[in-house]
């Protein structure tokens, strides 16, 4: 079977992932991350009234133009409206967040007027609506908040606080069923024997995996085996929207996942043009979706982050996020042979001419040292040859790194910034 490019990939499980149509009704408080199954529109006027934007005086514009000096008859703070309103010469004191009094359309800050005894008086004209926070300005009654399959952030849960929603309803969880492979893998706190080594997929996905609103059942390490890993993908799509494997998915002896899905479901796409990560399987098991990544950890986690995760947010509802990719340039040469696109490891940092990344000599797919001192994957594209330093790449930035190339570096940050958004 020819390899399959990644944006073809790509565009497979895009379209294999189709939103999970069951929702429940969280309140906003457990919602972060979540993806809204329904449009949530707006209960009320957001701000519900006609507000001070500062401390002052509300005064009436309209009716009364040139006039600078007013008769304070009221106050109105906030939670304390006034109960007078204004006439053409008169004024409310008036502090941020009170309503606006009957008849006022303008505030006039108060270090902006003298004051002599009940009477204040303004040196510059008053315009209307200065300082005033209009009724409905972020959002009308009835109006959208958001469109069903937006993720929720802080800051839009936020603004569902701030209009009185104390509940949304979203996709429930994605149910994932994760597995790893191999004889050779021993969980952390025991010691290894001759031919072991710990085990860190299981680690690595189950980490990622719960930055996504799914629920994830751990089915542990599968030993090598026909029969085992039978019992496990059976076991896993019983319950399943998603099965996600490490191992065992290559072309070797005691390479038994890609089988065992065939058997039980089918295999949609095998092997991808990619490095790392060619020996990837996607499927179906039953109601579930199947992703077999390769086995060695940092393959396994350049899968993830390329297929699985995009494919998370699709079974949510929400459109595939894939990581950010900015364009950049080479500080060492990198050579590559034409056919596979290839992600390395790398350090990119901000400098006047943009951003600036360095690889590894070697990147090879079993050394997660090389990805823990990253801050990015520098990708270089399947008809790329040998590379110079100088060269064009894009970088695929791996987010919530301390050294963070958008970060780092940046003693100049303002104007290296000007440079990237030039460039
Ligand atoms: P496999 O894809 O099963 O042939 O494994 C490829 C390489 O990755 C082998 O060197 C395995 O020992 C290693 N490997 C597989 N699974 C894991 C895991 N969960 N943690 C760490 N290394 C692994
Ligand atoms: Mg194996």
């Amino acid at each position: 079977m020819a390899l399959l490019s990644v944006d073809a990939a790509q565009r497979r499980v895009a379209a294999l992932a189709q939103g999970i149509a069951e929702s429940e009704t969280v309140s906003c408080a457990q919602a972060v991350g979540r993806v809204a199954a329904r449009d949530v529109t707006a209960p009320v006027d957001l701000p519900p009234f006609d507000a001070s934007a500062m401390d002052g005086y509300a005064v009436a514009t309209s009716a009364s133009a040139g006039i600078r000096r007013w008769r304070v008859v009221d106050t109105s703070a906030a939670g304390h409206p006034a109960i007078r309103s204004v006439d053409v010469d008169e004024a409310v004191r008036i502090f941020t967040g009170a309503v606006l009094p009957s008849g006022a359309d303008a505030v006039v800050l108060q270090e902006d007027v003298a004051v002599t005894g009940d009477a204040v008086e303004s040196a510059e004209p008053v315009l209307a609506g200065q300082h005033v926070r209009r009724r409905g300005q972020d959002v009308r009654r009835g109006g959208l908040l958001f469109a069903a399959g937006t993720p929720l952030t802080a800051y839009r849960l936020s603004w569902l606080a701030a209009c009185g929603i104390r509940e949304v309803e979203v996709t429930r969880r994605i149910r994932v069923a994760l597995f790893s492979t191999g004889d050779e893998l021993v969980p952390a706190g025991r010691p290894l024997e001759r031919g072991q080594i710990y085990e860190a997929n299981r680690f690595a996905l189950g980490t990622l995996l719960r930055q996504k609103p799914v629920a994830v059942q751990d089915f542990g390490c599968v030993p090598d085996s026909l029969d085992a890993t039978r019992a496990v993908v059976g076991e896993a799509a019983r319950n399943a929207d998603l099965i996600v494997a490490s191992g065992g998915i290559s072309v070797g002896d005691a390479d038994f996942v890609k089988q065992a899905v065939a058997e039980a479901g089918s295999i949609d796409f095998w092997r991808v043009a990619l490095k790392p990560g060619k020996p990837l399987a996607v499927g179906r098991v039953g109601n579930a979706l199947f992703f077999g990544l390769p086995g060695n950890p940092v393959s396994s986690i350049v899968t993830y982050l390329l297929f699985v995760a995009p494919a998370l947010d699709g079974l949510a509802g929400a459109a595939p996020a894939l990581p950010l990719e900015l364009p950049a340039r080479l500080a060492v040469p990198i050579h590559h042979s034409k056919g596979r696109r290839e992600y390395l490891r790398g350090v990119a940092r901000v400098t006047a001419g943009g951003l600036l990344a360095t690889v590894d000599g070697d990147q090879g797919s079993h050394r997660l040292a090389t990805l823990a001192r990253a801050n990015c994957l520098v990708v270089v594209d399947e008809e790329a040859g040998h590379l110079a330093a100088g060269d064009a790449v894009r970088v695929l930035l791996l987010s919530g790194e301390r050294d963070h190339p958008l970060a780092a570096g940046c003693a100049d940050a303002t104007s290296n910034l000007r440079s990237l958004s030039a460039g």
